[in-house]
């Protein structure tokens, strides 16, 4: 007999066990708590009412015009576009992204027509990984500018350099994931308007708590040359997962975004955004927690995350052999080691991370990067502090401090012996270590992501995640 409905949900029960905690700020990436339990209600039930509607077509569904309509109004004022700016609710960062760069392309295959060339953005090193993603899918080549390693960005006119007729996109991060430091919006928009580039800033973690964040540099739809822009609702506009928005200044290219087709002998086809059918009830979380929150609610949020962000930020100042790389603007942190004190007092970051785990909060490790100057980006832990971290204030800034304690003067961990030489685990066997509830040994694995040609260590991340996923082969 199957399962009843009762035992189904304590199934899923007993899945979500093995589950990180998704509230009370104890994970500082992926999770975006707003600390207010009336919110997740209200997102859980928006997304139940609208459980059967097809987004697919809002002919059909109106509603989803509505709610779509509603929340591009609100992100148009909080990002100040124009009466003009239009757009889209996506299913997330790299669906905005994957559309601005489509548009972007189509745009520019229009306006060279016959070029031989593949189509490039021109990003710094820190702009996101669905920048890769989208010209992967797209056909488009990456053409990655160093930044700063001491500030995590670059001055615009370096990025400048890069742009020329292949150019289809410019990208700038407001901020950019890896080090929560801005990109110099003004001066990257000025160079590609100057060169009827299209500029794309990519604010999926920024764009709904920088316009309530005191002393950022402008960033927004209303500095001149930016034409698009990517903001997520499900980072720090507090919706549950799979809801973005993305805006576009032009009404021809936002209009080159879509798909439509009428040269089948089916329904005619017209989709603003990736999918097809596609549930609404990520939307419809969204649109309620943005409808009842409104510009107050998230000041109100804002105005919280950032002590929690000063605060953590003076804990690690003052912790002997880590440093926040750069000048970071918003609640994203990168810590590295302090290449000023001696080796007895410098402190790992991924070591670091390690021990804050042992005392109950998840970091976020990063492998350090050669860029293609040759300069090095240092290996960094992330910290995204949000409203929830201002209930746990103390125990994780305690936990910031002992950590490092922890492992102060203790050498970094390496798989590469100097000469060159990784040793390389067997990714299937990783993957089902962990599986089988044992502890991941991430310093490890981010240490042979820095030793591993690209080739190599992406080719391991996809062996170890197709066996840590796949179905269990019945061997034991
Ligand atoms: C999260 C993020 C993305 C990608 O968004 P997803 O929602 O994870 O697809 C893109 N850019 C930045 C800066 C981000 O923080």
């Amino acid at each position: 007999m199957s399962p009843n409905g009762e035992q189904v949900l304590a199934q899923l029960d007993a899945y979500r066990a093995h589950d990180a905690p998704t509230h009370g700020g104890r994970v500082l990436s992926y999770v975006y708590d707003s600390g207010l339990a009336e919110l997740d209600a209200l997102a859980g039930e928006a997304a139940a009412r609208v459980q059967a509607v097809n987004g697919l077509d809002p002919t059909t569904f109106p509603s989803v015009a509505l709610m779509q309509a509603d929340l591009v109004t609100f992100a148009r004022e909080v990002l100040r576009g124009g009466p003009a700016t239009s757009g889209a609710v996506t299913s997330g960062g790299t669906e905005s992204i994957m559309l601005a760069v489509l548009a972007a392309r189509e745009r520019w295959r229009e306006t060279h027509p016959g070029d031989p060339r593949t189509p490039r953005v021109v990003a710094p090193t820190t702009a996101h990984a669905a920048f890769h993603k989208a010209a992967h899918y797209l056909g488009l080549d990456v053409v990655p500018v160093p930044v700063d390693p001491a500030t995590g960005t670059l001055p615009a006119h370096r990025l400048a350099q890069h742009l020329g007729e292949a150019t289809a996109l410019a990208v700038a991060s407001a901020p950019a994931y890896p080090h929560g430091v801005l990109d110099p919006v003004t001066g990257i928009a000025a160079a590609a308007a100057e060169r009827g580039i299209p500029c794309h800033v990519d604010a999926c973690v920024g764009g709904f708590v920088l316009p309530w964040w005191e002393g950022a540099e402008p960033w927004d739809l209303s500095v001149p040359g930016v034409t698009s822009i990517s903001a997520d609702l499900h980072k720090f506009g507090y919706a549950p997962k799979g809801a973005s928005v993305l805006l576009v200044t032009d009404p021809a290219l936002d209009r080159a975004r879509y798909y439509a087709l009428t040269d089948w002998p089916g329904y005619p086809v017209v989709n603003p955004t990736v999918l097809g059918s596609r549930s609404a009830m990520s939307l419809a979380a969204a649109w309620a927690v943005v409808t009842h929150l409104g510009t107050q609610g998230y000041a109100d949020l804002t105005a919280g995350v950032a002590r929690a962000t000063a605060e953590v930020r003076e804990v690690v100042d003052g912790i002997a052999g880590l440093r926040v790389v750069g000048e970071p603007t918003g609640p994203l942190l990168a810590v590295g080691t302090d290449p000023g004190v001696p080796a007895h007092q410098q402190v790992d970051p991924h070591a670091w991370a390690q021990a804050v785990a042992a005392r109950g909060f998840v970091l976020q490790g990063q492998p350090a990067l050669t860029q293609q100057d040759g300069t090095a980006l240092p290996r960094t832990t992330h910290l995204t502090l949000t409203p929830a971290s201002l209930g746990v204030l103390l125990e994780l800034t305690e936990a910031l401090v002992a950590g490092a304690d922890d492992v102060r003067g203790r050498a970094a961990p390496r798989t590469d012996d100097g000469a060159g030489a990784a040793e390389v685990p067997d990714p299937v066997a990783l993957a089902r270590a962990a599986r089988e509830g044992g502890e991941l040994d991430l310093p490890a694995v981010l240490a042979l992501v820095e030793a591993l040609p690209r080739e190599q260590s992406a080719r391991l991340l996809v062996d170890f995640l197709a066996a840590f996923t796949a179905p269990p082969t019945g061997q034991g």
